[in-house]
């Protein structure tokens, strides 16, 4: 993990230690990740071959990039986005069989670093497909906490929101395991609450655009990501909270209108 003021430099760097060969699959969002994935492929190109595709996070866009990734022999993705550029890269590179780094362009959940994907995109692909995809965390983050800064202030409200939610999450995992026998790590448990708990603490410092709340925030968030990686499930970090955060999700595509970010809707649930 590279983390810090313009950690995107070290890209290259991270690309030379995996020995990755061209070309590589560049994927993220249409406009504000878009300028920031056209910076990464200038930089790399003399070095590599470079697609870009930049998606809306659609399931059409998926399928073409699917498409597109197999015809090329892709050997590695990069996501750049905040949240749907990064679940089309997990689903892409567990299709394709190949390994993936993540530019999260904002503080604003924890699936910058988790093996899981948005509960709406995952239902769309097991109707679409007609099975579930088990997509695999990242093999490397670089966290720019200069580009993660540009980001809008609801997106740090919605970061926050998502650390909240482990407290919920824990105590009904741990419910789980009393009444179901449901497998439960203490470790994984202790990690997810430790990200809340650095949140909470720190809930006055955190502020838009501000270097150190983006620290505390990306650091809590992929501590999250890292507790589900431990859990080998989304136990830790996701609880009946997130059900509220799926319910919305759900009735705001049903009246056609865009819903609230992931960490506000799921503090809400909390
Ligand atoms: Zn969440």
């Amino acid at each position: 993990m590279f983390f810090g003021p313009n950690a995107i430099s070290k890209v290259g760097e991270v690309l030379r230690s995996l020995s990755i060969r061209s070309p590589i699959l560049l994927i993220s969002g249409p406009s504000v990740t878009k300028a920031v994935a056209e910076d990464l492929v200038s930089s790399l190109e003399s070095e590599y071959k470079i697609l870009h595709v930049a998606t809306t996070g659609g399931l059409e866009d998926l399928m073409d990039a699917i498409k597109a990734a197999r015809k090329s022999e892709v050997d590695l993705l990069i996501g750049v986005g905040g949240g749907k550029p990064l679940d089309i890269t997990k689903i892409l590179a567990a299709e394709l069989g190949v390994r993936y780094l993540v530019v999260p362009t904002s503080a604003s959940h924890d699936g910058i670093a988790s093996p899981s994907v948005s509960f709406t995109l995952s239902r769309e692909i097991e109707e679409r497909m007609g099975r579930a995809i088990r997509v695999e965390a990242p093999t490397a983050i670089l966290a720019d906490t200069t580009i993660i800064n540009r980001a809008s202030p609801v997106t740090f409200k919605s970061g926050f929101g998502d650390l909240v939610a482990k407290i919920t999450a824990v105590r009904d995992w741990e419910l789980a395991y009393k009444l179901r026998d449901e497998p439960y790590s203490e470790y994984a448990a202790s990690m997810s609450l430790l990200s809340a708990k650095i949140a909470m603490d720190h809930a006055h410092e955190i502020r838009a655009r501000l270097e150190e709340s983006t620290r505390i925030l990306v650091k809590a968030l992929i501590g999250s990501g890292v507790a589900m990686s431990i859990a080998g499930s989304s136990r830790p970090a996701s609880g009946s909270e997130h059900m509220f955060s799926h319910a919305l999700d759900i009735l705001s595509s049903e009246a056609g209108v865009k819903p609230a970010p992931h960490g506000i809707q799921v503090a809400i649930g909390t």
